[in-house]
This record gives structure tokens, sequence and C-alpha cells, in this order.
């Protein structure tokens, strides 16, 4: 698993604190030059046949092609330039909108063949709080266009738990994100996050954090609609046509082995964890090794949180017998066959049963 972060946006989103840069011509190529000497030191790191590609962000539609291009033949020149079982593209609707059919075709040309669309909300009042670039109907347009260049595997993000979001205008969102038919669709309640804009509105007075109630009635009609569309509710925050689940991200909740590229990533190698410094050059790497209970801790809450669950034998094994009795005498924990998961009506609680659990 190769993950590749582009840290650069048009324009910062209220609620984001993620690394992030503002674009330009000027700072793309020392970035490019960062990564490609990245890939060739790590080369050793990466696994013989990785089958999954990401290029998250930031905004990684912000990057030219021709750097996109560069980035890919450094990697093919490592020796993992073959045919990904998912390449994924995290995309901003304004982007698709803007650079049109040819770039999503050329997209699909060098490999991609999974689409993230960061939609967030398909209301107007909604996407101008957030500070979005795109309206809810260039959003349906880059649905449009992403399909025209023949993508079939297309994921759209979505926020809820906003505290000025009705239940009205969220079910209508859901509603129209169904109508278009993504095989994905990932949904992340509202948090205040450290360092974004909405964090310094919170302390200012001028942002109050949506009620639990308020959240969960909202969550509670996302899985109705969901399951209603035939969408699997595969992990607490996402929801896949059969088959479509997302591989990459399978593959962090597995906790797989993955090699992070590019400033601000990050990496792990089983027992290990290390993260690239936020800066546009010269970035380095930090790493801590993972002591057996941060192993167990991060195993569970992990496992738990999708719909596979956990094995039975190792929860046995690693929490007291009495816990895993009591949560599945109210519920919050069922057995399946050789497993235990926490059910649907309970994912939004899951926090608080991991917490019993650990
Ligand atoms: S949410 Fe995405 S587009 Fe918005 S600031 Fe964060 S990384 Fe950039």
């Amino acid at each position: 698993m190769i993950y590749v972060h582009v840290p650069f946006c048009r324009s910062f989103c209220t609620y984001c604190d993620f690394y992030s840069e503002i674009a330009s011509e000027g700072c793309f190529k020392a970035y490019a030059d960062g990564v490609c000497a990245e890939i060739k030191r790590r080369a050793g790191e990466m696994d013989d046949d990785p089958k999954t590609l990401y290029f998250g962000g930031g905004t990684p539609s912000v990057l030219p092609l021709s750097v996109l291009t560069r980035i890919l033949l450094a990697l093919e020149e490592a020796g993992h330039g073959g045919r990904w079982q998912e390449f994924t593209m995290e995309v901003n609707p304004d982007d698709i909108v803007e650079k049109g059919l040819a770039y999503a075709t050329s997209l699909k040309a060098l490999g991609v063949n999974r689409m993230s669309i960061g939609i967030q909300s398909f209301d107007d009042p909604m996407l101008r709080w957030m500070n979005r670039r795109h309206d809810a109907a260039r959003a349906e347009e880059a649905f449009r266009i992403v399909r025209e260049a023949g993508f079939d595997n297309v994921s759209i993000d979505l926020i809820f738990g906003i505290s000025h979001l009705s239940d009205e205008v969220w079910a209508h969102t859901v509603d129209r994100a169904i109508a278009l038919g993504p095989e994905h669709v990932s949904c992340y309640q509202l948090t205040v996050e450290g360092e974004s804009a909405l964090a310094d509105m919170a302390a200012r007075g001028e942002y109050t954090e949506a009620s639990d109630t308020q959240c969960r009635r909202q969550y509670d009609i996302l899985c109705q609609k969901m399951a209603a569309a035939g969408y699997r509710h595969y992990e607490i925050s996402n929801f896949a046509r059969p088959g479509f689940e997302a591989v990459h991200n399978g593959g962090y909740w597995e906790r797989r082995p993955y090699v992070g590229i590019g400033p601000g990533a990050h990496s792990f190698h089983g027992s290990t964890r290390s993260w690239n410094s936020k800066q546009l050059q010269g970035w380095t790497s930090t790493t801590e090794t993972l002591s057996a209970e941060d192993t167990l801790v991060e195993t569970i809450m992990l496992a738990l949180r999708t719909d596979k669950g956990i094995d039975a034998a190792f929860l046995h094994e690693n929490c007291s017998r009495d816990d895993i009795g009591s949560l599945v005498g109210n519920g919050a924990l069922v057995r399946v066959d050789d497993r235990y998961r926490i059910p649907e009506d309970h994912f939004f609680v899951s926090d608080e049963i991991i917490r019993e659990l650990i």
C-alpha cells in the first residue's frame, strides 16, 4: 500500500486542519523533486507487489498532470509501475469541472481507477459556510464528468452533525448523493479540529458543536437511506455497493503496512509508525516503536470499526470475559461465527463500547 500526500489546496475549508499549503505553480516543482527523491530512497520499503496507490490531501486534483506523471514515473522506476488493483485519487469537484473531461480522461489513462470526490454537502448555504469552492450544481457536474471519462468506481464524501444543519437538509443531501449512484459513500461527523478556522470560531463563541442527539438522528437518517438504497454499511463511516469496499482504507483497518510519501505523510511498518514533517522542501521523518499495549488497543479499535469485526479468540485472550459478556448481553456486541462485531445500530456509540473493552 502506497500513500502520496499532496499538501496543496486552493482555499481552506472551515473545518479542516490537515496539512496543506495554498497551491501555486512555483511550489509544484520543489514538491515533485522531494516526492521523487523519497520514492527512490524508500523503494526497498515498498511491497514487491503493492496492490493500492492512494493520492490524498490536501487536494491532489490541483496538481498539474505533468507533476502527477513525474511521480508515477518515479514509482515505475522504483519497480512499482504495474496495474494497480486500486488507484484512488481524491478530487475537488471544482477542479474536475474547471479542467474538464480531457483532464478526467487523462487521469484514467494514467491508471487512476477510483475517484473520491469531496462533495461534503448538496446544500449551497452549507457549502458556503464550509468555505468549499464548489456549489451543489458543480458537484453534480463533476460527477457526470468522471462518469463520462469512464470511472466506474466513484466515492463521494459527505459531512453531517453541523449544529445548524437541519435533518431535512441533511436528508436532502443524502438523497441527492444516492440519486447520482456512486459506488461508495464516506460520511463523517463534523468535529472541531485543533488548528481549523472552526476551532477559532468556537473559541470566539461563533460556533457551538451539535448535540449528540442531533448527530445520532442524522447518522440514523444516513444509515436508513443507505440501507434502503442497497449499500453495505461496512465501516462506521463508509458505505459501498457490494464489491466496491475501499481496498486501501481496508488495509488501514486491518493494520497492513503502508508507505506514506510526501510532506506530512504517515507510514506504518507493523511495529513502528513514522511520519514526515510538514514542510514543502527537505521534509524529515520521525519514527516511534509501538508498545504491545498500543498495538493491542489499535488492533481492537480498528477491527471493531468494521462490520467484519474481530476474531473472537483474540478478543477472549486480550479482554475481560465479563466485559465481553455484558456487552453481548446488552446488544452492543454480537457474535457472528468466530468473530465479534458491533451491530450497525450501535456503531454510533462504538467509541464507548471500545473503551469498555480496553
Ligand atoms: S478539506 Fe480538503 S480541500 Fe478543504 S482545506 Fe482540507 S484538505 Fe483542503
